[in-house]
């Protein structure tokens, strides 16, 4: 008889393989199986059987077959039934005597293998039953005698407490797998530190938050790492660790603090803190979680920030609505021709800005739905700054506008209403926020991919650490605590949507106090990646 290889993994050296092959082996039988019972089956952490030289495939009709003979139990833990030679060949053994199979006549096939089923159990109850295959007719040294039923018994007993003990194992190796993959993959920092508070795991995201690597950490007290504070500056020392206060039994949840990366970076984070304790109810290690709630602290101020611009924004136009409207609704108003229109161009333009602000917020609302879209057509630039630059002249006289167009400029693609959009944000931002007299430029060049339109002026100008956040949606700089310039913080958020939706790109140079210059481009006509077109 030849047994078929099963397919190495790496399991198959594992405990339990061991254990199963070594009983088949011990009860003469050649391959087999061991099927974990219900009671000790553990889904977490144990598979349901575990094959001894016995391939997938033959599990199933064995497992039928098995079904439907009588059943090993506590009083009769072995039993033996011998398989028909048309299961033995779908097993997959091969019969290198197939003269074994046939009778003296060589018609009829004649049973060459027995399966014995044995039933493992402990003082707990049922673990699992071995089936395994021998040729017909041989025996173990447990089944040989009378006296040998003890040794049997015996031998379930031991093969019983080892399986226990390799299930357990088993169990126990899954689940510390589990907890490292929690641990590493984790997007919480975690660290975990001796009854000294001296860190002894510290995860990947622990190492992303701080900047500390593990092996440099391992041993420090934690306290000393993170240099934690509370909101208001103060430093939190041993004395008010929170792993201390878990230790004493107190739940350690959502505590806000501050605390330091290795470069001196401060961040806000909310932690928790835990405590693992002896089977006697004492601390043997604390666990502390950190979650960086930087980009909350963020939102929260971006929505109050938000908050009140948009009120102001909105208070200013219509209380000055409302001024001018009840002054002309007046019955006792007496007002000459140039002071009447005076009031009703002021109601139209404060009714203009209160549109043009709804239509921004509409707008971002749009960008963020990821709803914006573009008709794109072939576009003269030049003709387009020429009209806008014009129009901005008319309406603020006192503002110097320059404007430098190179002969030929390319044709762009792109939807003209909405860089026409783009361009009125760039040039009121450069009015609005020069505060004397305002210059302003608008240079177009081309390279060989795009044309490049920017627009400067000579005021107050942007920090550096500022210029990567004006582009945010609701952001301005210093918080829009400046209410005599007006704005919600959206005009270049929704540029750089415009722009972008085109492929091109929107950027800033600026040194404080000395100016500002926004610069955006626009892929020219033949670089543009235009829809294709099936006929
Ligand atoms: P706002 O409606 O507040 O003008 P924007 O999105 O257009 O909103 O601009 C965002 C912030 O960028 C402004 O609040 C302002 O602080 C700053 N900013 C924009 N353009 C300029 C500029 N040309 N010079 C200086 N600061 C500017």
């Amino acid at each position: 008889m030849s047994w078929p290889q099963t397919q190495q993994s790496e399991d198959l050296y594992d405990q339990i393989t061991i254990l199963v092959g070594s009983a088949i082996r011990l009860l003469s039988g050649d391959a087999g199986v061991f099927v974990v019972s219900n009671e000790a089956f553990d889904p977490q952490s144990n598979t349901e059987y575990t094959l001894y030289r016995l391939n997938e495939s033959a599990l199933m009709p064995l497992l039928l077959h098995i079904r439907k003979i009588k059943q090993p139990d506590s009083l009769c833990p072995l039993i033996v039934d011998s398989l028909p030679p048309t299961l033995v060949k779908q097993l997959g053994v091969c019969d290198e005597d197939a003269e074994l199979l046939r009778d003296a006549n060589g018609a009829k096939e004649q049973p060459v293998l027995e399966c014995c089923s044995l039933f493992v159990s402990d003082h707990a109850g049922l673990i699992g039953v071995l089936h395994y295959l021998r040729p017909l007719g041989s025996s173990s040294c447990f089944e040989r005698s009378d006296e040998s039923e003890g040794a049997l018994r015996l031998f379930i007993a031991h093969f019983a407490a080892g399986l226990r003990s390799a299930l357990k194992w088993q169990s126990l190796i899954k689940e510390q797998r589990r907890l490292a993959a929690i641990f590493q993959q984790s997007a919480e920092g975690i660290l975990t530190v001796d009854t000294a508070l001296r860190i002894i795991d510290f995860n990947p995201a622990m190492e992303r938050l701080t900047g500390w690597r593990e092996n440099e950490v391992l041993g420090r007290f934690y306290y000393e790492v993170l240099c934690p504070k509370d909101r208001l500056g103060n430093e939190l020392g041993k004395q008010d660790s929170l792993i201390l206060q878990a230790f004493a039994g107190q739940t350690v949840v959502n505590r806000e603090m501050v605390i330091s990366a290795r470069d001196g970076q401060r961040f806000d984070v909310s932690v928790a803190a835990s405590c693992v304790r002896s089977s006697k109810g004492e601390p043997t290690s604390g666990i502390l979680t950190v979650r960086d709630i930087t980009r909350e602290r963020l939102q929260e101020e971006q929505r109050s920030t938000f908050i009140s611009v948009i009120s102001h924004e909105l208070q200013t136009p219509i209380a000055i609505i409302k001024g001018y409207a009840s002054t002309l609704a007046r019955a006792d108003a007496t007002l000459d021709k140039e002071s009447l229109r005076s009031r009703l161009r002021a109601v139209e333009e404060e009714a203009d800005r209160l549109n043009k602000l709804v239509g921004n917020l509409l707008y971002a609302s749009r960008i963020q739905a990821g709803g914006l879209q573009m008709e794109l057509m072939p576009l003269d630039l030049s003709d387009l700054v020429q009209k806008v630059t014009h129009r901005l002249q008319v309406k603020s006289p006192g503002v110097t506008v320059k404007v430098n167009l190179p002969p030929n400029l390319p044709t762009v693609m792109a939807d003209r209403d909405r860089i026409e959009e783009v361009l009125e944000n760039l040039l009121d931002n450069a009015v609005k926020y020069s505060p004397d007299k305002p210059v302003v430029t608008v240079v177009c060049s081309a390279t060989g991919d795009e044309v490049i339109v920017s627009v400067s002026d000579t005021g107050m100008g942007i920090s550096l650490r500022e210029q990567e956040q004006i582009f945010d949606r609701f952001y301005r700089i210093g918080n829009g605590k400046t209410p005599s310039l007006q704005g919600a913080g959206l005009g270049l958020y929704i540029c750089r949507a415009i722009v972008e939706a085109h492929g091109g790109r929107i950027w800033v140079e600026s040194a404080l106090h000395q100016g500002s210059t926004f610069l955006f481009s626009l892929p020219r006509l033949e670089k543009a990646h235009l829809p294709m077109v099936v006929f």
